[in-house]
């Protein structure tokens, strides 16, 4: 098992890339701390990772709030012992974040305190608890946008995913010699909740899609993999990259028919 006697905190853990990822990494042997706002969904995962022989427990977690990062970390030393590994994967993108012009400072803020704020709280609790572990990974999940300009605007989104991506890379270097490695997840348009009710016509899927030279959106279960691959230590010798698992969206210039 790739994970095995490891403690990982994933936030977002109630749905999407993040709920994969709890029965992926739990699979592999990872005792896994689900820590989100949906505690229906949260619940769900614990009992979809026991159901099939794992552990895991829920804490009900909002990545903005200092106070409850600091909790979902001490959860996972109390009922795990120790903290080998934390996913900052818990993100939104909302309905009215568009242009410049058109979207709300409310919008702005909201948005970045819980996709940029809610990854540097994650980690201010998590490194010392990484630290006492002797060492870890932490896998920020960013995106392509954090890359490229989005042709859909998400002005807020975009902004705080190229924050993540930047982080990433100082956490990665300034924690280097700790045996702590960091780095980002950054996926492609993908077929989750997130992105589909964003893009909640025919007309927006088929936008995004055109862009990506697979023709298709990606599936969570296809970035837990991804995400895997860097909580283990088969991915040993990488820290502060840009992990781009995207249909290949970003090395497209126009898209074949
Ligand atoms: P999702 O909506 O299925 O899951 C996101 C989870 O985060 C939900 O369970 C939600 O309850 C939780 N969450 C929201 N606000 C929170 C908060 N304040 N504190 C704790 N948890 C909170 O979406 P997903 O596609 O699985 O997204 C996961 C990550 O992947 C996000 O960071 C997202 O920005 C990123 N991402 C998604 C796509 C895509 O196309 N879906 C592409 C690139 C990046």
């Amino acid at each position: 098992m790739r994970l095995e006697s490891k403690v990982a905190v994933i936030t977002g853990g109630s749905s999407g890339i993040g709920r994969e990822s709890c029965l992926l990494f739990a699979q592999e042997g990872a005792k896994i701390v689900v820590a989100d706002v949906n505690d229906d969904g949260g619940q769900e995962t614990v009992d979809l990772v026991t159901q099939a022989g794992g552990q895991a427990v829920y804490v009900r977690a909002d990545v903005s709030k200092a106070a409850d990062c600091e909790r979902m970390v001490t959860t996972a030393e109390q009922e795990f012992e120790q903290l080998d590994i934390l996913f900052n994967n818990a993100g939104i993108m909302h309905g009215d974040d568009g242009d410049a012009v058109s979207t709300s400072e409310e919008i702005w803020e909201r948005t970045l305190d819980i996709n940029l704020r809610g990854v540097f709280l994650g980690c201010k609790y998590g490194i010392p608890a990484l630290r006492r572990a002797g060492g870890g990974a932490i896998i920020n999940t960013a995106s392509f946008v954090a890359v490229m300009g989005a042709a859909t605007p998400q002005i807020a989104y975009t902004a705080s995913k190229g924050g993540v991506l930047a982080m990433t890379r100082e956490l990665a270097v300034i924690h280097a010699r700790e045996n702590i490695r960091v780095n980002a997840l950054c996926p492609g348009p993908l077929h989750t909740e997130l992105l589909m009710n964003y893009l909640d016509t025919d007309e927006k899927k088929q936008r995004r899609l055109v862009h990506i030279p697979m023709g298709r959106f990606g599936q969570a279960r296809e970035m837990a993999q991804a995400a895997l691959f860097l909580a283990s230590d088969e991915s040993s010798f990488m820290t502060g990259s840009e992990f781009l698992v995207d249909g290949g969206i970003t090395s497209a210039y126009v898209t074949p028919e």
